[in-house]
C-alpha cells in the first residue's frame, strides 16, 4: 500500500518542486541552504526541500538493510553496523556489532538486557513516508518534517512503565491514550517529538515564537541576506477590523479594494527590500552590516526556522493555533501541522479532539448552571436512565458516564451508578 497515498488522502499534498529548487507559485530567491550540510553530506536542494520522486528512497530508510545510500534531509546516509544508518564519511565504531554488544565494550552493561534487546526503534511508516517533503502554505511558506521521534506506541510503553509492566492488559492502547490525555496525564506525551523546517512571513513567527517550549533555530539575517519573498494576503482573506472581535477581521472589503489593498502592500514591500539592497550593496556607498539593513523590511517578509517540540507541547500550540480566534495566517500553518498530527497519532488526535479541542472547562458558577438545566428537565419527566443512555449514545465510555451522572446530577440519589 502507498502509505503517501494515504496521507494525500486526509487533504494535503506536498509541495511541488521545479527545477530550480524553488516551489511552483514561489517567488524568485529561495535563500540559498545548501551549506546547511557540510561534515560529508551532499549539497542540499537550494530550498532544503527534497522532491517527492526521492520520497520511495527515503521511505526505505527505517526498512533499510542493503548497503544502498539512503538521501535524507538533504545529506547522503548509508548503512553501517547491522543495518543502521549513518553520515557518510563518519567513522564507524560499531563495524558489525550489534548494538548491545557495542555498549557492553564502552564498559555499560544494559540492564533486562535480555529482555529489551529485541526492541527495535519504534518509527510510524506514516511519518517515514513523509520525512524531507515540505507541504505548501501562504503564498511561499512551508512546513516540512525534518525527524520525528517516536509513535503512539511510545507513549503506550512510558505510560505503562508508570503502571507496571503487570497490568498491560487493563488497558487496551486507544483506551489509554484517550484515558491519558483525559486525566492530563502529559509527560507520556512527551515521549515522542517532532522536527520541522517551517518558512514563515516574520509578523506570524513573532506570534508562533511565543510557544515558548519547543526549540528553534532561524535563518540569520544578521549572518544572510534575506529574500526578495514577502506574504500577500488574497483578496478574499483582506477584510475591515472586526466590531465585535478587537483581535480579529469583520467583513471582506470589496474586490477592487481588496486589490489596491495589495498593491499597496507589494510596493511598500519593494520599496523597502530596494532599499535593503542598496544598504548591502557589497559595490555600494553605504555597504551597511546586514544586522542594521534589514531593520526597514517589512514585517510580511519571510523568514525560516527548524522548530522541534514534544507532542504534548504541539497538541497545546495547536489547540490555541488551530482555534479560530487565532490569526488566519497562522492558523494555515496549523492546520497543515494537524493533517501531520493525523498521519502521525490517529488515536492521539481523537482522543485531543475529545478531550482538548471540542471540550470545555465549565466553572463552578457553571457547572450550578448545569445541574439546575438537568433538575429542570429531570422535574419534566427525563428520566435518569434516559440521561445516561444519551450519554452512552454519544460515545460515553462506562467509567465516564459515571462521572458524568457526578457532575450534572445535583440530587445525591441521581448521582450513583
Ligand atoms: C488567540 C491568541 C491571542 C493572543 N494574543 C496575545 C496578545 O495580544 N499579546 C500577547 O503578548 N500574547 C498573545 N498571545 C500569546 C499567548 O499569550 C501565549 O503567550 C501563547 O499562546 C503561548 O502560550 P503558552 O505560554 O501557553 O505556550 P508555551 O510558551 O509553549 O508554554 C506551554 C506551557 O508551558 C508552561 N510554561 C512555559 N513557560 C513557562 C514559565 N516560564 N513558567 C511557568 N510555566 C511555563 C505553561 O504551562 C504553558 O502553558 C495570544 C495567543 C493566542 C492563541
Amino acid at each position: 500500500m502507498n502509505e503517501h497515498a494515504n496521507f494525500r488522502g486526509i487533504g494535503i499534498n506536498p509541495a511541488q518542486k521545479v527545477d530550480d529548487g524553488s516551489y511552483i507559485g514561489g517567488g524568485a530567491c529561495t535563500p540559498d541552504l545548501s551549506n546547511e550540510v557540510t561534515d560529508g553530506g551532499s549539497v542540499a536542494p537550494r530550498n532544503g526541500l527534497k522532491s517527492p520522486s526521492n520520497l520511495d528512497v527515503t521511505a526505505g530508510a527505517a526498512q533499510q538493510t542493503d548497503a544502498a545510500p539512503v538521501v535524507h534531509d538533504g545529506a547522503i546516509f548509508t548503512p553501517i553496523g547491522g543495518g543502521k544508518v549513518g553520515r557518510e564519511g563518519a567513522p564507524s565504531i560499531t563495524g558489525d556489532m550489534d548494538g548491545v554488544t557495542v555498549m557492553k565494550n564502552l564498559g555499560l552493561t544494559p540492564i533486562q538486557g535480555e529482555k529489551f534487546a529485541h526492541q527495535a526503534r519504534v518509527s510510524s511508516p506514516q511519518m517515514d513516508d513523509i520525512l524531507g517533503l515540505g507541504w505548501p502554505v501562504l503564498d511561499h511558506g512551508f512546513v516540512r518534517v525534518v525527524d520525528y521521534m517516536g509513535n503512539e506506541g511510545a507513549i503506550v510503553q512510558a505510560a505503562r512503565v508508570s503502571y507496571g509492566i503487570g497490568t498491560q492488559s487493563v488497558y487496551e492502547d486507544r483506551g489509554l491514550l484517550r484515558y491519558l490525555m483525559r486525566h492530563r496525564h502529559s509527560s507520556p506525551f512527551e515521549m515522542c517529538e517532532i522536527k520541522f523546517h517551517i518558512k514563515l512571513p516574520i509578523f506570524i513567527a513573532r506570534q508562533w515564537i511565543r510557544h515558548r517550549m519547543a526549540s528553534v533555530n532561524e535563518y540569520s539575517a544578521r549572518y544572510s541576506i534575506l529574500a526578495n519573498e514577502f506574504y500577500l494576503p488574497a483578496p478574499e482573506h483582506i477584510a475591515t477590523q472586526s466590531k465585535s472581535n478587537k483581535q480579529g477581521r469583520g467583513e471582506r472589503v470589496a474586490p477592487e479594494v481588496a486589490l489596491e489593498v495589495i498593491d499597496l502592500l507589494k510596493a511598500d514591500a519593494e520599496r523597502n527590500y530596494k532599499n535593503y539592497e542598496d544598504m548591502i550593496n557589497p559595490e555600494g556607498d553605504k555597504q551597511l552590516a546586514r544586522e542594521l539593513a534589514r531593520i526597514n523590511l517589512t514585517l510580511n517578509t519571510y523568514t525560516e526556522w527548524y522548530w522541534k517540540i514534544d507532542l504534548h507541547n504541539l497538541l497545546h500550540f495547536l489547540r490555541l493555533r488551530v482555534d479560530g480566534h487565532a490569526q488566519f495566517e497562522i492558523r494555515a500553518y496549523a492546520e497543515v501541522i494537524l493533517k501531520i498530527l493525523m498521519a502521525w497519532a490517529p488515536n492521539v488526535h481523537e482522543a485531543w479532539e475529545d478531550y482538548a479541542f471540542y471540550a470545555h472547562t465549565f466553572s463552578r458558577q457553571e457547572m450550578s448552571v448545569v445541574r439546575l438545566i438537568t433538575e429542570i428537565a429531570v422535574n419534566a419527566g427525563l428520566t435518569r436512565p434516559e440521561v445516561l443512555d444519551m450519554a452512552r449514545e454519544n460515545g460515553l465510555s462506562s467509567r465516564e458516564v459515571r462521572i458524568f451522572a457526578d457532575a450534572v446530577f445535583s440530587d445525591p440519589k441521581m448521582v450513583t451508578a
